[in-house]
């Protein structure tokens, strides 16, 4: 399979996918690896996490260079990595707090105490896509491992080209290779690991999520979807404007646009909209592309080729239907060989038009006008996706009280974006944003453990229940 270059838009790699028999048997020889790795304890995993974040460390300029050349980009790629290295610390010393040793307790008979136990499912099956390629590939891994799970991971075939050096990584900790691997492949690859593992956990459109929960359905298999969203944000009269433009500018055009968590949809209170429209204006026009070199600039290319076509989709939906063009164009340009989408403001946009109801995934702000509170919470609602949000209020009690009446699962109080930061505050995904628990905060391991009790009887009598 060819893989194409998001800045020259050359195909110049290759990946090989393992046919789904190879990965039965991968599958099969993991479930009996699994049971050494829970051997280990929680000690066990702790260190040999901890050594292949040192096999990660070694290899740090060949990740890096590898995961630059999948996304045609430097600055995000850095601290993608760094966040990946303090993530493992973090788990590390939430696995330790939660395996306390196993205590009985008396029940309300007596003479039955009761004992709790953890058991890890076997082997769990992570699907990642591209827009953050390591991150999303590890960010359900390190807690599944630490759980005692063996982990087979398949990240989108858009950007493979990290995959080799980590693979490499885990190659150095021979306690882990035995039930952590990377997969490459497409979507078959990626159903095949449906097909075969215990649990899945699910990172990409809702499309696909919707095909992976139902494969997944039919053997029982515990599914974890995070899926797309179109996060609103709020800004009413009383918020600070100057802070509030740099952090939604920030949280809708970083990374291109290419996170889930990107604010993609703008409502600003009448009274504040124009004022708010010409500081958002002045700063977006201060955001270079990162062109020609990766150095230059603010914003890489759009990585996947398929996103180009959807934004230029919206793009040209909405100004049929009447948006004005701010800044920015109306639709990506050509440069090397790559795609770039210019940050672009809109204004006149309403629902009628893809870009206020469709996940866009790129440097588009379209900005709408709001009279009262009431108003704001059903435009912000107004949609099929329930993933996060931003208000933006006088003070935090109003921004809070707003907050509580948006239907998602995190919301930024004046800032936005911060799920893309702050990776410990418990949330869930609502409607088509996704299903399953919390994957971020202490309680993110429990959903790799089923619970089990083991019920004890403590006194040599014979229990009144019994016949005779
Ligand atoms: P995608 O759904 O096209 O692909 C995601 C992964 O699924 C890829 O690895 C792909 O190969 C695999 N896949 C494709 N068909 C499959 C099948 N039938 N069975 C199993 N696996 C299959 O998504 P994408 O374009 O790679 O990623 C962008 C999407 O991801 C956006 O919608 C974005 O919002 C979403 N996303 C969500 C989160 C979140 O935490 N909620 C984070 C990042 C991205």
């Amino acid at each position: 399979m060819h893989i194409r270059n998001p800045r020259t838009g050359q195909a110049d790699y290759t990946i090989s996918p393992p046919n789904p028999a190879q990965i039965t048997d991968l599958v099969n020889q993991f479930r009996l690896a699994q049971i050494d790795w829970l051997a280990l304890g929680v000690e066990g995993r702790v260190e040999a996490m901890q050594a292949w974040k040192n096999a990660l460390e070694r290899y740090k300029e060949a990740i890096i260079d590898a995961l630059t050349t999948d996304t045609g980009r430097r600055n995000e790629t850095l601290l993608e990595l760094d966040v990946v290295l303090k993530s493992i610390d973090r788990w590390c010393g939430i696995a330790r707090q939660f395996f306390a040793p196993p205590s009985q307790r008396v029940s309300s008979i007596p003479f039955i105490s009761i004992e709790q136990d953890l058991v890890p499912y076997a082997v769990v099956g992570v699907i990642s896509p591209w827009n953050f390629p390591l991150l999303l590939s590890v960010i359900d891994t390190i807690p599944a491992l630490l759980a005692g799970c063996a982990v087979v991971v398949k990240p989108s075939e858009v950007t493979p080209r990290f995959i080799r050096p980590l693979l490499q990584t885990i190659a150095e900790v021979p306690a882990l290779a035995k039930v952590f691997t990377y997969l490459e492949g497409a979507g078959e690859t990626g159903a095949a690991l449906v097909e075969s593992c215990d649990l899945i956990c699910f990172t990409g459109s809702t499309a696909t999520g919707k095909r992976v929960y139902k494969q997944a359905s039919e053997r029982f298999v515990p599914v974890f979807l995070e899926l797309g969203g179109k996060d609103a944000a709020l800004v009413f009269e009383g918020a600070d404007l100057d802070r509030a433009s740099s952090a939604l500018l920030w949280g809708s055009v970083v990374n291109t646009g290419q996170s889930c968590l990107s604010i993609e949809r703008i409502y600003v209170q009448d009274t504040i909209y124009e004022e708010f429209v010409k500081r958002l204006i002045d700063k977006t026009e201060e955001i270079k592309l990162a062109y020609p070199t990766v150095s230059d600039g603010h914003l890489g290319p759009v990585i996947s080729d398929k996103q180009v076509d959807i934004i230029n989709e919206h793009l040209v939906d909405a100004i049929a239907k009447g948006a004005i063009l701010q800044t920015g164009e109306p639709g990506c340009v050509k440069l090397g060989g790559g795609h770039y989408c210019r940050p672009t403001v809109l204004t006149n946009v309403n629902h009628s038009m893809k870009v206020m109801t469709d996940e866009t995934f790129g440097p588009v702000m379209p900005i709408m006008p709001f009279r009262d509170e009431d108003e704001a919470i059903a435009l912000a609602n107004g949609t099929i996706y329930g993933l996060s949000g931003a208000v933006f209020a006088g003070n935090t009690e109003e921004a809070i009280r707003i907050a509580r009446r948006m239907q998602c699962g995190a919301v930024s109080i004046n800032d936005a974006a911060l799920t893309a930061i702050m990776h410990e505050g418990e949330k869930n995904s609502f409607k088509l944003s996704g299903i399953g628990g919390t994957r971020m905060g202490p309680s993110a391991i429990k959903r790799f453990m089923r619970q089990k009790a083991y019920l004890i009887k403590t006194a040599g009598i014979p229990s009144p229940w019994w016949f005779g």
